[in-house]
């Protein structure tokens, strides 16, 4: 598994669940809210004294059949979805029906406990959010539109006189000189679960983001192959760096690094020796470096070596530290084990000289080809004279 795809947090996969486990999670999930709320009206009927003053007994007794019935509903889903599962598959109507039904069973909970009611207003605002979370757009919108022509409906035929406004209440708990403690905890512990759910939907959702996001910043800086640091990052380093000498007056260093003879190795033992001799070569120099030191593939098989307050000498030692691990390494392929080398090409820049990251990296490159010039396997310093030597071996090169 390559850096860039690590997921630290697995339960973001929840997400790219399908949309019938998705489904058999909204089940459980519901069936569970829907059971509490039947268990909290039982309590409330038999063990407090809330129940006498202010539930009617025909409204308690319809809420009873609503909740019973939401939580038989969502049992039966949950056992649909788990046979689904089981026998892994799927079905169109399932999340359907599961989206709608979630819809409907709250506006059988907030009919009898009255629409103007904080579990409705959480429930109008979470659901969406939710279902948005979980499944697609138009799914969920067609069911939005749908119960709230419901929710409206049961509100004209409230104002019309036909239906009663929360017929679970004999009289309104939290109004004044009758306000209940009890209701009002009843409230809050009713909107516990419910927000916790859409909470934890919106915390994966948007963890997700993060992870992302970061894997999309780590996918735009490393180079997929070696896992080091590709062109574009290595160059933002290489700017940052320069600009750092210049105020603290301190050298930084540059060596341009070529796998020699590379294409005889892709030509004899296939494409995919040619990736692990670049994996193998990629962690030889990650070991060979100073912390300070950047490294990165700049492409096919040549490498970069930012060194930071490092002049000729101090980068010499490195570079040829690189040079001999390289040159000293077996590397195992499927049957054979072999060994490579590499050319080097350094230029140092002092804190004093104005020069661009471009003229420098090309005056490192300039020296890697006298390396390859002079036989290979070998470093070779970028010197006020290098350029001369450069024109005289007709490298053609600006
Ligand atoms: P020299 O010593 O002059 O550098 O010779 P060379 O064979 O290394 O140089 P050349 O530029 O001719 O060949 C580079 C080869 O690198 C050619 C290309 O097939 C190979 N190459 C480039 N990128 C990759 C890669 O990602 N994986 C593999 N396996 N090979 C690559
Ligand atoms: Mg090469
Ligand atoms: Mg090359």
């Amino acid at each position: 598994m390559s850096a860039v795809d690590r997921n630290p947090l697995p339960i973001t996969d929840l997400l790219d669940w399908s949309d019938r486990d998705k489904s058999l999670l909204l089940s459980v999930l519901t069936g569970l809210l829907m059971l509490g709320f039947l268990g909290w009206l039982l309590f409330t009927l038999r063990y407090t004294g809330f129940g006498e003053q202010f539930l009617s007994l025909e409204g308690a007794a319809l809420a009873r059949d609503i909740f019973l019935f939401n939580v038989m509903g969502w049992l039966l889903l949950a056992c649909w979805g788990i046979a689904l599962h089981k026998r892994k598959r799927h079905s169109v109507a399932y999340p359907n029906v599961c989206i709608h039904f979630f819809g409907f069973s709250f506006l059988g909970v907030g009919y009898v406990m009255g629409l103007y009611n904080p579990i409705m207003g959480l429930v109008l605002v979470g659901s969406p959010l939710t279902g948005f979370i979980l499944f697609d757009f138009k799914r969920v919108t067609c069911s939005l539109v749908l119960h709230t022509v419901m929710v409206l409906a049961i509100y004209a035929l409230i104002v019309q006189g036909k239906l009663q406004y929360a017929p679970l209440l004999k009289a309104d708990p939290v109004t004044k000189d009758m306000v209940s403690v009890y209701w009002v905890n009843s409230m809050i512990a009713f909107s516990v679960p419910f927000l916790t759910m859409v909470f934890g939907f919106t915390y994966v959702l948007l963890r997700r983001w993060q992870i992302r996001e970061n894997q999309i910043r780590d996918l735009a800086v490393t180079d997929p192959l070696t896992g080091l640091s590709n062109r574009r990052a290595l160059f933002d380093q290489f700017s940052y760096e320069l600009a750092r000498s210049r105020r603290s007056g301190s050298s930084v260093s540059v060596c341009v690094m070529d796998l020699d003879h590379f294409k005889q190795i892709n030509d004899r033992y296939g494409h995919g020796a040619g990736d692990r001799v670049l994996e193998r070569v990629a962690e030889i120099l990650k070991g060979s470096l100073r912390e300070t030191d950047r490294v990165g593939r700049i492409g096919g098989e040549e490498f970069m070596v930012l060194m930071p307050e490092t002049d000729l000498n101090g980068a010499a030692l490195v570079v040829e530290r690189c040079r001999k691990g390289i040159e000293a390494q077996r590397i195992a392929l499927s049957d054979v084990s072999i060994s490579v080398t590499a050319s080097f090409g350094v230029a140092c820049v002092r804190g004093d000289e104005v020069l661009s990251e471009e003229q420098i990296f090309c005056q490192a490159d300039k020296a890697l080809y006298h390396a390859k010039e002079r036989g290979r396997n070998r470093v070779e310093f970028w010197h006020g004279d290098t350029e001369q030597r450069f024109r005289e071996a007709g490298a053609g090169i600006a």
